[in-house]
């Protein structure tokens, strides 16, 4: 009853309760329990919620099914109209509130300031924690560092940065001291002036969400179409084991390396034949990440989470209820394409370079 009377002003759809047999069965209802969205072609999909779940999560998992596939709310539409953001933290700066004004009605775009922030905290804070980098974790460091080297967002102005990074890790055979990478990196950074940047397309409402997380999908991204668009002959699986094997040794968010892990074994992560798959198998696994999250403390209200690409930024991606796959490797490729990847926030964040 609540959530009819919240939705009541709503134009594009109805949320009604059914509490006839009959009415469930001309729909092909069996669980009532349940809650069922019938398209006007009377197509039938199940939220993945109980009527018997708290309002909170009822809501939370209707507007993302509703947002997902495009249906503006009401409420929303007011809120787009305001030009200034709802419901931003008031600790943000003036710059991260610019960021967010300008971002805020944006639908998918990649940014390049994300993709270099996210690298340069991937080298430095989240290797920065060991004091000893040996073994496996050497490995896999050194896999990273050649294949961001070999599909780097930063172009030319990383040539240097790279060459003499390489140098350093791969010259020693036993290990490296965790004190001497940092004071090697800090060197690098000095001398490349390179990395000083802000989140953009990463910005979240409250400091705590979004941010290096954010960022370091989006790179990974990038990096599984880099190495797909790449005229060389390429393993399929390098960009993803190198992934996996950085975020086992590296990556901050113990849960989410274990998650990640679990995922690789259980969606046949090492069966990937082809890059164009690399690409689609990233895609899928971050599309589970975020239905798990979806509601979830982590989610940012401001950016919730849903099935991506929307159906508003990419409606050849859907048929029906499911994804159309060649469409959605088209659309990452495209969104990820050199001249798609807004500069938005690399020079002041007061330029007005960004659009879509
Ligand atoms: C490898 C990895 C595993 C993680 N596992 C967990 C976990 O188990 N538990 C946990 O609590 N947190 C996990 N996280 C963090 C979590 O996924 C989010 O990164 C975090 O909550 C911030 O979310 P966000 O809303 O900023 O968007 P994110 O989910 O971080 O997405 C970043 C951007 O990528 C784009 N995007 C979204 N979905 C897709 C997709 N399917 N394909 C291509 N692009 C897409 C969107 O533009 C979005 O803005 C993980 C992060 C990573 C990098």
């Amino acid at each position: 009853m609540r959530l009819m009377l919240d939705y009541h002003r709503e134009k594009d759809f109805i949320v009604r309760q059914i509490n006839s047999s009959e009415t469930a069965e001309l729909y092909g209802i069996e669980n009532k329990s349940t809650i069922h969205v019938i398209d006007k072609e009377l197509r039938i999909e199940i939220l993945p919620t109980e009527i018997y779940h708290n309002y909170k999560t009822i809501k939370s998992n209707l507007e993302n099914y509703l947002m997902d596939h495009g249906i503006v709310m009401q409420q929303e539409e007011d809120n787009s109209n305001s030009s200034t953001v709802p419901n931003v933290d008031s600790s943000l700066s003036d710059s991260e509130t610019t960021i967010l004004n300008k971002i805020v009605n944006l639908t998918h775009v990649v940014f390049q300031a994300d993709l270099e922030k996210a690298l340069k905290l991937s080298l430095t804070t989240e290797v920065f924690k060991n004091p000893e980098i040996e073994g496996e974790s050497l490995q896999a460091l050194r896999r990273y560092v050649a294949v961001v080297q070999k599909y780097s967002p930063l172009g030319a102005k990383g040539y240097d940065f790279f060459a003499d990074l390489s140098n350093f890790i791969n010259s020693s055979s036993d290990g490296i001291d965790g004190t001497a990478y940092k004071e090697k990196i800090h060197e690098l950074e000095n001398k490349t002036e390179i990395f000083d940047l802000h989140w953009v397309g990463c910005q979240g409402s409250a400091p705590n969400y979004r941010g290096y997380s954010c960022g370091l999908w989006t790179l990974f991204h990038y990096l599984t179409i880099r190495a797909a668009n790449s005229i060389d002959d390429n393993d399929p699986i390098e960009v993803l084991s190198t992934i996996e094997k950085y975020v086992k040794h590296f990556f901050g968010c113990t849960e989410c390396a274990i998650h990640f892990q679990e995922m690789a074994v259980e969606r046949d992560m090492w069966n990937v034949t082809t890059t164009d798959q690399a690409i689609l198998w990233l895609w899928k696994a971050h599309n589970i990440v975020n239905d798990r999250l979806s509601g979830d403390v982590t989610d940012d209200p401001l950016f919730p989470k849903i099935k991506f690409p929307s159906y508003r930024a990419c409606q050849k991606c859907r048929s029906g209820f499911n994804f159309s796959e060649n469409e959605v490797l088209l659309y990452l490729k495209d969104l990820y394409s050199d001249e798609k990847i807004n500069n938005f926030g690399m020079e002041s964040i007061d330029e007005d370079n960004v659009s879509r």
